[in-house]
């Protein structure tokens, strides 16, 4: 019974529709072919990462100069998480007023699409995981805080990519962090942690599932969940929130 379950494990690692394998007498060498077999996956996997860094996946244009955005949905399906993706957490996201963090982004990057598109802007919605090494003129992860240790925390926190090889991220979170502010009252946080710059979605290095890293790529945290003021803004007002990231984009495009 133990070896058939560890027998079917092996197949679906691999995603093999029909597995071969010995049936091994202990669990050491079941232990092996299974390190076998993921070392065989990870070159698999490195290779589709490579032809995909040439050949990544984008967004339809609509014409040929309509510039594209791809914005990200935080936590958005995430029970679509593929095996590279396991360790993400799939229970943490913010949550207050009765909503979860992904509603909340997802009502944000709605709004922040009809804005974009009413400028002739082509806008991509993307849930957590993205389709492999995507392109695009503008990449925008949202999402919103919190931090159990401190309920009262209120403010935004804007970060550029660190895997960027465009030479703008920086500059399309520097515009973000000013036009969010001017649209919102929040204030802009100083401190952020290494996992914003370091998203897995920015992490092409490691990941098949992420951004191409010559698309200028950035990360907002709109305002924490849990505070009732912050929530005035994000929750209630979604519209406010968008107003700020879209004219964050709209200025960036006009540079770039
Ligand atoms: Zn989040």
């Amino acid at each position: 019974m133990r070896k058939l379950f560890i027998a079917i494990f092996i197949g679906s690692i691999v995603g093999l529709s029909n597995p071969t394998f010995a049936m091994a007498s202990d669990v050491a060498s079941l232990k092996a072919q299974v390190d076998k077999l993921m070392e065989q996956a990870l070159v698999i996997r490195e290779s589709l990462r490579q032809v995909m860094l040439q050949q990544p996946a984008q967004a339809v244009l609509a014409s040929t100069d309509q510039k594209q955005v791809a914005l990200q949905v935080g936590h958005w399906k995430m029970e679509e998480v593929p095996w590279e993706l396991r360790a993400l957490d799939q229970e943490r996201q913010a949550q207050g007023g009765g909503k979860m963090e992904w509603e909340v982004s997802l009502a944000i990057a709605q709004e922040t699409a009809k804005i974009l598109e009413a400028e002739g802007i082509g806008v991509t919605l993307l849930p957590a995981i993205l389709p492999s090494i995507y392109r695009a003129d503008v990449f925008v992860a949202i999402h919103a805080d919190q931090n159990p240790s401190l309920p009262y925390a209120s403010g935004f926190k804007v970060a550029a990519s660190a895997f960027d090889q465009s030479g703008e991220a920086k500059r399309l979170a520097q515009l973000l962090g000013e036009e969010y502010r001017k649209a919102t009252w929040l204030t802009k946080e100083s401190y952020i942690p290494a996992s914003m710059p370091y998203y897995y979605a920015f992490n092409s290095s490691k990941f098949l599932y992420a951004v191409h890293p010559a698309t200028p790529a950035a990360i907002i945290e709109t305002g924490y969940l849990p505070n009732p003021r912050d929530r005035a803004v994000i929750l209630t007002n979604p519209h406010m929130a968008a107003q700020g990231i879209a004219q964050g984009i709209l200025q960036f495009l006009k540079e770039i």
